[in-house]
């Protein structure tokens, strides 16, 4: 089949208005956040409506041999996303429904381009809510079962992989397949649910996700402490999780990334000079509880504790600063990349292992001569680091020493934003071959013919 028969084909299948191709393609959908996405000349674009046409789609393909790219908000970090030369980019924002809140059985049923943001619009009011909160709220459901997405309270709330109970997925050749149920738990066969995601698109297109739903606590603090080294910050980390207090959020940033967010949100924090001056790294703790004199209590106790673990000092910051601060800690990213970032990566260590891993970070930083700051989920050893470095070969080799550095204290590439086409060369070189071998088999077995975001992962890759 050429490519014109391919186009006409998937557009009888979804109607001629979604179906982009040749200079109909808008290229903002070419590329996620990624910040080395090599632009590609893709298919078409196609844009489904229906499960059932996603199935269709899928069949063209496997017949034309082209390869399927599956797209969400392309808010990914890693190039997962990005298409591969001659694909067809299906792309799931038509498919935003929202096809049941069920509070019964505490679980929400939507369509794959469902955001984050409309998720949780959705639940206001309904005591519920979806508690996985990876940055960016225009990411999709679809894109966040793909990429396993995280986020700050994955320190007490988990991530994707512990709200998702169910899927209805389409298979490499048009087949579909429906995996979980609204039920809680399960012991019948190989949990297919759990292989996919974090999968990257490229072992099945999802085209339904059920997820479980959280009550929520209306009652939130925010305590900001500075403390005098990076290293005293992240040693407290793990006395401060075995108070059972159970913080939903616990961020640290160092002074140049706290500089830099409040800098870019117009956020004064009103820190005292004199502690200000003295202060090289922050710790955001956020508590929330169902009832306001226990959140009193927790965040006294969570005070007390930071002043004997060397805070300078705490602040409980006003509800609106708080909500400030973190809607800033969120952009993050923006400001790296606004600033020249060259690289951003999310090594996750055991949580203990945080001090030593970002001291090692600062010697290769020194080393190389190169500039790096952070901030990251600190409380579950997930820290993000902005690599500053122009080199284009000191740059890769500085990569690899950050990622063996992160496998050396027993901890993996990413924590949560995936490999995708980022780290994919990280990956293959060091990663067990047994492991990889293994990989290369499950993607066999799933799309025998290598068309789901071919390349764009290990288990992307024909072997
Ligand atoms: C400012 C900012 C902050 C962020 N903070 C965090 C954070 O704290 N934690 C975190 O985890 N992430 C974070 N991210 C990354 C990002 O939001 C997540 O990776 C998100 O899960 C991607 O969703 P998406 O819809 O944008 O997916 P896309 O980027 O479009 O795609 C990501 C992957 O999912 C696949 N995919 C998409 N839809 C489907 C589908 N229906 N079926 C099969 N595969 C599919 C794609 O092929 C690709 O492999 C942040 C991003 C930004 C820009």
């Amino acid at each position: 089949m050429s490519e014109v028969e391919i186009v006409d084909e998937l557009r009888s299948i979804v109607g001629s208005a979604n179906v982009d191709a040749e200079d109909e393609i808008n290229p903002d959908v070419l590329h996620d956040e990624s910040l080395h996405p090599a632009p590609p000349e893709v298919c078409c674009v196609v844009r489904p409506r229906t499960h059932d046409e996603v199935c269709a789609i899928a069949r063209c393909c496997r017949e034309a041999g082209t390869p399927m790219v599956a797209r969400g908000s392309g808010t990914g970090l890693s190039g997962a996303a990005v298409p591969v030369d001659g694909a067809v980019l299906i792309s799931f924002e038509r498919m935003d429904k929202i096809i049941e809140i069920d509070l019964t059985n505490h679980v929400a049923v939507v369509e794959p381009g469902v955001t984050l943001e409309r998720l949780d619009n959705a639940l206001a009011g309904s005591g519920l809510y979806y508690p996985v909160h990876p940055g960016e709220r225009s990411g999709s459901l679809g894109g966040n079962v793909a990429t396993n997405a995280g986020g700050m309270r994955a320190v007490r709330d988990g991530v994707t992989r512990h709200h998702v109970l169910g899927l209805t997925v389409v298979l490499a050749d048009g087949t579909s397949l429906e995996l979980g149920g609204k039920f809680v738990k399960s012991s019948t066969g190989y949990d297919l649910v759990q292989l996919l995601i974090g999968s990257e698109g490229t072992l099945a297109l999802v085209t339904k996700v059920i997820v479980k739903l959280s009550p929520r606590r209306d009652h939130r603090a925010t305590l900001l402490a500075p403390f005098a080294t990076l290293e005293e910050v992240t040693e407290a980390i793990p006395h401060l999780v075995a108070t059972g207090v159970d913080p939903a959020i616990l961020e640290y940033l160092d002074l140049l990334t706290m500089a830099g967010i409040t800098a870019a949100a117009g956020l004064d924090l009103a820190i005292p000079p004199d502690v200000a001056d003295v202060a090289l790294a922050y710790l955001v703790v956020v508590l929330e509880s169902t009832a306001a004199d226990r959140l009193d209590d927790d965040a006294a106790e969570v005070a007390q504790h930071l002043a004997e673990l060397g805070a300078i000092d705490v602040y409980e910051l006003r509800p609106s600063v708080g909500a400030e601060l973190i809607a800033a800690r969120e952009r993050a990213f923006y400001v790296a990349k606004a600033n020249g970032a060259t690289d951003i990566i999310d090594v996750v260590v055991p949580r203990a292992a945080v001090a030593p891993y970002l001291a090692e970070v600062s010697a290769i930083a020194s080393r190389r001569q190169t500039f790096i700051t952070g901030c990251g989920h600190v409380g579950d050893g997930n820290v993000h680091l902005s690599v500053f470095e122009p080199d284009e070969l000191v740059r890769e080799e500085l990569l690899m020493e950050l990622f063996r550095a992160g496998l050396d204290h027993g901890g993996a590439i990413s924590g949560e934003h995936g490999i995708g086409t980022a780290k994919l060369s990280a990956y293959v070189a060091l990663t067990d071959p047994v492991r990889l071998e293994l990989e290369r088999r499950i993607k066999a077995a799933f799309d025998p013919t290598t068309l789901l975001n071919p390349g764009r992962s290990m288990r992307g890759t024909p072997s």
